[in-house]
């Protein structure tokens, strides 16, 4: 989770909900009705998608879902395409750590509610029944605008990936209206252009274990900044905590780090690499990185140990001395 510093002076900052979080857009340096044109814009775009995308709520994602279950190719929705070609690249390129087709085991776990997720965990029997089934995006085959799986399994929940990717089309939105200057924030995970007048844009990174900004971080033009937390959404039960990132190779939470940060250009890449990395965890997070092209990297796990990348460690100014830093090799 990130916050913005806010500037003194914006041209505009505007905030909305939708897609489940709060959107807080700040433009600077633009003339205020171009801004103001842009922003509207923005959050037509950013409500419509929440009801496309929605993983539980009717919508183009939940048709598609039932069409992909009847096994039978059919057109796909062409608003949703691009989208779900981004999302099953990304899978593939994370070796399916990040995995956009595992919808069934996210709603078994009772994520799929706008209620608060509660305990007790599904029964064992019922993960292990879907981890045999195995959807991949690989059973998905995608030609000249047809959708067909070939494994009853598959249900999209595009959760780990669709924010990222309605920030990049917010970005454009901006750009097409002539705004250089501008951070567009969903809940905590941004992507900014440009520079806050005469200084680089700023933003704070939260501290997964308190209610604070464990380091800041200063952006070049043109940079996303992504975190995957287990203090999202989660329940506990009988001293557990199972939040709603799921391991696909085990069907639980993934149980190794508290949170992720990663650091792109492209704000889809940096959401689903977020996601694929808290799964990957200590042992194989520098390995999905590489895959993914992710140069900047921070990972805390469950002793609080901060995990990073050399090039990583030169960007993030902490709040307060971390106890204990691992650097990695470079990426
Ligand atoms: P994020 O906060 O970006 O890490 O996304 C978490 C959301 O993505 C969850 O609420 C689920 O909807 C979905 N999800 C959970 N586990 C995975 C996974 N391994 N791969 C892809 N999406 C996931
Ligand atoms: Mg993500």
């Amino acid at each position: 989770m990130a916050g913005c510093s806010q500037p003194a002076d914006p041209a505009l900052h505007r905030q909305f909900f939708a897609l489940g979080t709060l959107v807080d857009l700040t433009i600077y340096g633009s003339a205020a009705d171009t801004a103001e044109r842009a922003a509207t814009d923005i959050e037509q775009l950013f409500t419509r998608r929440h009801a496309d995308w929605h993983a539980w709520q009717p919508g183009t994602l939940q048709a598609t879902n039932r069409q992909l279950a009847t096994l039978e190719g059919f057109p796909a929705d062409p608003e949703l395409l691009p989208l779900l070609r981004t999302a099953n690249r990304l899978s593939r390129l994370s070796n399916g750590l990040f995995n956009p087709v595992i919808g069934k085991l996210v709603a078994l776990w009772g994520f799929h509610s706008d209620e608060r997720p509660d305990g007790p965990p599904p029964d064992n029997d019922r993960i292990l029944e879907l981890l045999r089934q195995n959807p991949s995006v690989a059973d998905i085959a995608l030609q000249d605008g047809q959708l067909q799986s070939r494994n009853p399994a598959v249900r999209y929940d595009l959760g780990g990936v669709a924010k990222g990717y309605a920030v990049d089309r917010g970005i454009e939105l901006l750009q097409s209206h002539g705004i250089d200057n501008a951070i567009l924030n969903a809940g905590g995970d941004l992507r900014a252009i440009g520079h806050h007048g005469d200084r680089p844009w700023r933003i704070g990174i939260r501290d997964p274990r308190g209610p604070g900004v464990l380091a800041a971080i200063e952006l070049g033009d043109d940079e996303s900044v992504f975190t995957s937390g287990d203090y999202e959404r989660f329940f506990d039960h009988d001293g557990t905590r199972y939040h709603h990132i799921i391991d696909p190779r085990i069907g639980y939470p993934a149980d190794t780090v508290t949170s992720v940060t990663v650091i792109h250009t492209d704000a889809a890449t940096a959401d689903a690499a977020a996601t694929a990395l808290f799964v990957a965890g200590p042992e194989l997070w520098q390995t999905i990185a590489r895959q993914m092209g992710i140069r900047y990297v921070m990972l805390i796990d469950h002793n609080g140990t901060i995990h990073m990348n050399p090039a990583m460690q030169q960007r993030v100014t902490f709040d307060t001395a971390p106890a204990d830093v691992r650097l990695s090799k470079p990426l």
